[in-house]
């Protein structure tokens, strides 16, 4: 098939993939400046509980803010900033802003909430990341275990042993492990139990079918009761329908988060939410309107 395209067709190609080149050129150079332009911004989108449906913790989500593009979603920019290495000082930042607000929203008397914060694979290994965490904490004064940091099963499964350790010494500062996107990639259930994790998150592919598909339900089952026989909680990520919220409160999955419950949303749009949060806990009121 190749040999009908011809040569001009494989001209074509050639010129394509220089274009594609240059793009990725251009983005990369205008992702360098995105930090010292201060174009990176936070979005934040609530977990709830699925007793009493209390909100009860937060996952930053990583935006970028392009002059021309407008707001540019994470999965077009992260892999380029993996690539390059950028990751490093991107994450970074990402950790900092979202220790800074969690304490800041605490500090302004509103209901503590665990801030939960994606970490990549490169910033997982090749960087003193327990280092950094540490730093974070001290610098921005949030209690450790308001901290979750997500890390991915493919990123563990690289160099397994060596994330034994990294795991234990970010256990012992006191952070949370989750572990996201649950089930989409390869993960040996032996070092599961050696590593000190908290939480597992269910990844949205599965939740997506659950009332239709009998193999998620089952998938879904499984990873729920192997969690709580291993003493972990579960998130269910990209809960949609009411159906599923059902569902999964059927099968005591712990958490859930999703545009059913709610969307992400900028950084000042999340004191409203909590302000929220707070009137609906009355043993936090009181300390509301003393501040006010
Ligand atoms: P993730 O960590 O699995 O985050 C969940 C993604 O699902 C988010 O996409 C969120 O907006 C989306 N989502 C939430 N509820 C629903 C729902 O009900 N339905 C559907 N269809 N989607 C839902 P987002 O914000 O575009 O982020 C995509 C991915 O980018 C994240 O997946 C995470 O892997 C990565 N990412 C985001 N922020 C950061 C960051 O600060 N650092 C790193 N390393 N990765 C990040
Ligand atoms: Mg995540
Ligand atoms: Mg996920
Ligand atoms: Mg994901």
């Amino acid at each position: 098939r190749a040999k009908e395209m011809g040569r001009n067709n494989y001209q074509f190609y050639l010129t394509e993939m220089n274009e594609s080149a240059l793009q990725r050129l251009g983005l990369e150079g205008q992702l360098r400046k995105a930090l010292e332009r201060d174009e990176l911004c936070l979005y934040f989108q609530p977990q709830y509980d699925l007793d009493g449906r209390r909100m009860v913790g937060l996952e930053a989500l990583l935006r970028w803010r392009h002059p021309e593009r407008g707001l540019v979603p994470p999965d077009e920019f992260i892999p380029l900033a993996e690539e390059t290495g950028l990751i490093l000082a991107m994450g970074e930042w990402v950790l900092r802003e979202a220790c800074t607000r969690a304490q800041a929203w605490q500090a302004a008397g509103l209901a503590p909430m665990r801030v939960a914060v994606n970490i990549s694979a490169r910033q997982f290994h090749q960087y003193d990341l327990v280092r950094l965490v540490r730093l974070v904490l001290e610098e921005t004064g949030l209690e450790p275990h308001f901290l979750e940091l997500e890390i991915t099963e493919s990123l563990i499964m690289q160099d397994a042993e060596g994330a034994v350790h990294k795991l234990s010494q970010l256990r012992d500062l006191g952070v949370q492990i989750a572990i996201d996107d649950f089930g989409t990639g390869y993960s040996s259930l032996s070092y599961l139990k050696k590593f000190p994790i908290q939480t597992l998150k269910i990844d949205r592919t599965f939740v997506q079918d659950l009332s239709r598909n009998p193999d998620d339900s089952a998938i879904v089952d499984a990873v729920i009761a192997l969690a709580h026989s291993m003493g972990m909680e579960v998130v269910a990520e990209g809960v949609e329908t009411e159906e599923q919220m059902r569902l999964l409160h059927d099968k005591s999955c712990n958490r859930v988060q999703g545009y059913l419950l709610q969307a992400p949303v900028p950084s000042d749009a999340v004191a409203r939410i909590l302000l929220q949060a707070s009137l609906n806990q009355p043993q936090d009121q009181s300390s509301l309107f003393c501040s006010a």
